[in-house]
């Protein structure tokens, strides 16, 4: 009896999961997901220094307003504006008591917008490094169960951990949000691109090595963000496709290498210039596209027109 026990027990667990973007892509083959929100909180004039979090209490309707922007561009998905709200981030903002409150801020806010669509739980780096001894893994462990639990709460879909570049962080993360929620997990690194033309994040970690570890971590979707622009994330694409055949992949790719000009950054891709590289990224395997630093809903718009022309049979 008792194999047949856990097996029940297993189906049980994997019947309270809510799959919704896996479902979806099913039917929807390309999903289109939203774009950057520093640079709209920057825009609505948040300053350097300020915590973007606390903005989900204090300048609500202006949070609010970024979600609805996205979803009226045409994503399929929307973040939450809680990428620094882990409690260590908040911490030197004096606000870790409150990260409770910020997370479920942020997710009901995005949840509020997105009516039927679905809302992405935005988990970041915690900025500390497990390998000086900065923190502990215990730490790491905690604090992003305690963040992805408060962002279920709050009313998301799926927890999405990015713009990672310690793969030991990431697979914390991911296990502390697959055990704490019943969501499913995105989780996407930010490589860069060496000399030799090869690309891996600031501690060294290959898209393959990344694909390799973060799947069995669980992730259920997983992908790569930030520092790049589009063309740069075709090559990151193909190399998660080449080493997992099944994965779904999320691209969040900037708009274009930052330029800085007296003090100010600037991105240089356009919305139309995004766009006409969206085929090449779906055909090097991606499955979810949407975008990191300097993209606006604008390149939203252009992303989800080449996609909703697009005849996937070619
Ligand atoms: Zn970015």
């Amino acid at each position: 009896m008792q194999p047949h026990r856990t097996e029940s027990i297993a189906k049980l667990k994997e019947s309270i999961v809510i799959n919704k973007i896996t479902q979806l892509l099913k039917t929807k083959k390309i999903l289109v997901s939203d774009g950057a929100w520093g640079t709209c909180l920057m825009a609505k004039g948040l300053r350097a220094g300020e915590c973007p979090e606390l903005w989900n209490i204090e300048r609500r309707s202006d949070v609010l307003d970024i979600a609805q922007s996205y979803i009226n561009a045409g994503s399929d998905m929307i973040e939450t504006n809680s990428f620094g709200g882990n409690s260590i981030t908040l911490k030197g903002f004096g606000l870790d008591r409150r990260a409770e409150e910020l997370n479920i801020a942020a997710a009901e806010i995005s949840r509020e917008a997105a009516g039927d669509s679905i809302v992405l739980g935005s988990i970041g780096p915690t900025g500390k490094m497990l390998i000086t001894g900065d923190i502990t893994k215990d730490e790491i462990y905690d604090v992003f169960s305690a963040q992805a639990a408060a962002l279920e709460k709050g009313g998301a879909d799926a927890i999405i951990i990015e713009t990672m570049s310690d793969i030991e962080e990431a697979a914390l993360a991911v296990k502390a949000a697959k055990d704490n929620t019943t969501l499913e997990i995105i989780c996407t690194m930010g490589f860069d691109i060496s000399a030799g033309g090869s690309y891996h994040t600031m501690m060294g970690v290959t898209p393959a090595d990344f694909t390799n570890i973060i799947v069995d971590s669980g992730a259920d979707i997983i992908g790569a963000n930030c520092g790049n622009g589009i063309d740069d994330m075709t090559p990151i694409a193909k190399e998660i496709r080449r080493t997992s055949k099944n994965i779904p992949i999320l691209i969040h790719a900037n708009a274009g290498k930052p330029e800085y000009e007296n003090g100010a950054i600037s991105f240089p891709d356009s919305p139309s210039k995004m766009a006409s590289a969206v085929v090449a990224l779906i055909k090097a395997g991606t499955n979810i596209v949407g975008g990191c630093c300097g993209t606006t809903p604008e390149h939203i718009v252009a992303i989800k027109n080449i996609i909703s022309d697009y005849d996937f049979t070619q």
